[in-house]
C-alpha cells in the first residue's frame, strides 16, 4: 500500500499553487533568478518517517532558517545563562534586518532577527574561533541535523558579501556594545556563511523534526542537542520565529517556525513533527506567501495548532476496576501524566475498598512523566497510611524509581493480578 500521506502534502499545495502574490528577493543575483514557482512540502515525524511533495529536493540557501539551529547549538555549548548574556528572548515587532537592540543593556532582543543572529554566531566553537573553524563547525553540525553532509554554497556568500552593508553596520554597533569580539567583517562571514548552506526541504522537514523530537535526530537516531536546548529554542521560535508577522502566524498556525529570504519555512509540533515547506515568494514581512498558507491549511486540517483545545483526545485513565479474592486491582492504560494521575486519584477518593490489599496495573501504561507517576505513587503511599497493603504490577520494568516520598518502595507484584 502506497502512503496516502504524499498525497495529502500535494493536495494542501494544490491548493496554494495559483497564488502568485508577493516577490522573490532580489537583494543578490542567486535569489533573484530563482524560478519562482518552486513549490514543496515534506513532514518528517518523531519517529523518522519523511513524506514529502513537490519541489522538495530542489536545493536553495538556509538562510534565516540557519538561526534557530546556530541558536541551539550555541545553548548546547554555553548553557543559557552565558547566552542570555548576550541575546535576548522577546519578540522584536520589527523586520529582521532591525537593530532591535534591548534598551537597557543594548543586548539583542532575540536570536531570530539578524543583530541576535550574528551576536549567537560568535560564540560557536569558542570565542576565540577562526571563521573558517567556526564555519565549519555549524555546516558539519547543520549536517549531523539533516542526516546527510550539506555544502557551502559559495557563490552565495561571496553575492551577500558584496550587499550586506546594514549586517555589516549591525556587526559594528554590536562590537561598538562589547557583545562580539570579533572584527565586524569577521563576524558577518561567519553569519553569512552560515545562511549560505544548501539545503531541500527535506532537508529541512528533518532538521525542524530533530528539534521537535527534543534533539534526537528521528532517522539516524543521533543525539544532538538536550532537550532543554529543544524547547528553549522552540519557545523562542514560537514567539520570534516570523519577524513583525509572528503574533499573527502564532494566532492563525500556532507552531513554532522559522522562515527565510529564499522561501523556505519549518515549523516544530513538538513531541510530533516537523514540517517544511519551499516557495520563494516573499510578503511584505519576508515570509512566503504560499508557504505561509500551506501551513495554515495543514495547521487548520490537521489540528495542529498548539493552542487549540480541539483533538486533545483523553482515554479514560484507568481502564477498569477489579475486585479479586483477596486485592482490588486498578488497571490503568494511556499515558500516565499529571492530567490522568488527577483523574484517576478524584475517580479513587470515592472507592469503596473491600479488600485489605490495593494493586496498581500498569502493563498497559504507554508512557509516564515524572509528575504523573509522582502523583500516583503519593496516592499509594497515603492508601497504605489508610491501612491497605499496596503494590504495582509493572511486567515491563517501566516505573524506574518506585521509592515513595517516606523512603520505602512500593512492591512490585509479578503475577497477573487478575488471575488471583
Ligand atoms: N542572508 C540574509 C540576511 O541576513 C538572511 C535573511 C533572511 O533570511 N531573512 O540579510
Amino acid at each position: 500500500m502506497d502512503s496516502p500521506i504524499p498525497d495529502y502534502l500535494e493536495q494542501i499545495l494544490s491548493n496554494v499553487w495559483d497564488d502568485t502574490d508577493g516577490e522573490v528577493a532580489d537583494y543578490i543575483p542567486e535569489l533573484a533568478e530563482t524560478d519562482p514557482s518552486y513549490l514543496g512540502a515534506a513532514l518528517c515525524t518523531t519517529t523518522g518517517h519523511l513524506y514529502s511533495t513537490g519541489d522538495c529536493t530542489v536545493p536553495f540557501s538556509i538562510q534565516s532558517i540557519s538561526k534557530p539551529f546556530v541558536y541551539a547549538l550555541a545553548l548546547e555549548e554555553y548553557g543559557l545563562d552565558k547566552v542570555r548574556e548576550i541575546v535576548g528572548m522577546e519578540p522584536s515587532g520589527e523586520a529582521f534586518n532591525e537593530l532591535s537592540l534591548n534598551r537597557y543593556d543594548n543586548r539583542p532582543v532575540n536570536p531570530m532577527i539578524n543583530a541576535g543572529a550574528i551576536a549567537v554566531t560568535q560564540l560557536i566553537n569558542g570565542v576565540d574561533s577562526s571563521v573558517e573553524d567556526r564555519v565549519e563547525c555549524i555546516r558539519a553540525y547543520f549536517s549531523q541535523m539533516a542526516g546527510r553532509e550539506l555544502r557551502i554554497v559559495e557563490s552565495v556568500c561571496e553575492s551577500e558579501l558584496g550587499s550586506t552593508d546594514r549586517n555589516y553596520s549591525l556587526a559594528h554597533m554590536l562590537r561598538n556594545y562589547d557583545i562580539i569580539s570579533d572584527e565586524a567583517h569577521d563576524a558577518v562571514a561567519t553569519y553569512v556563511n552560515q545562511c549560505a548552506i544548501e539545503v531541500t526541504t527535506e532537508d529541512l522537514a528533518v532538521m525542524a523534526a530533530t528539534l521537535a523530537n527534543g534533539g534526537k535526530q528521528p532517522v539516524t537516531r543521533e543525539k544532538i542537542l538536550s532537550t532543554q536546548v529543544c524547547r528553549q529554542t522552540l519557545a523562542v521560535m514560537s514567539s520570534a520565529g516570523m519577524y513583525d508577522g509572528a503574533g499573527r502566524w502564532m494566532a492563525a498556525v500556532g507552531i513554532p517556525a522559522k522562515s527565510g529570504v529564499s522561501g523556505g519555512l519549518i515549523g516544530c509540533l513538538p513531541g510530533q513533527l516537523g514540517v517544511a515547506t519551499y516557495s520563494p515568494r516573499l510578503n511584505e514581512e519576508g515570509n512566503s506567501v504560499r508557504g505561509v498558507r500551506a501551513f495554515e491549511l495543514l495547521s487548520n486540517d490537521m489540528g495542529l495548532h498548539l493552542m487549540s483545545t480541539e483533538d486533545r483526545y483523553n482515554v479514560h485513565s484507568i481502564r477498569n476496576v477489579e475486585d479479586t479474592a483477596d486485592a482490588t486491582v486498578i488497571h490503568l492504560q494511556g499515558v500516565l501524566n499529571f492530567n490522568a494521575a488527577e483523574s484517576i486519584l478524584y475517580q479513587l477518593a470515592d472507592y469503596e475498598w473491600d479488600r485489605r490489599r490495593v494493586v496498581l496495573d500498569v502493563s498497559r501504561v504507554t508512557e509516564t512523566n515524572r509528575m504523573g507517576w509522582k502523583m500516583m505513587k503519593e496516592g499509594l503511599r497515603r492508601l497504605r497510611e489508610a491501612g491497605k497493603d499496596i503494590a504495582v504490577v509493572d511486567p515491563d520494568d517501566n516505573l524506574t524509581n518506585r521509592t515513595l516520598s517516606d523512603g520505602t518502595e512500593v512492591p512490585v507484584r509479578d503475577e497477573d493480578p487478575a488471575e488471583n
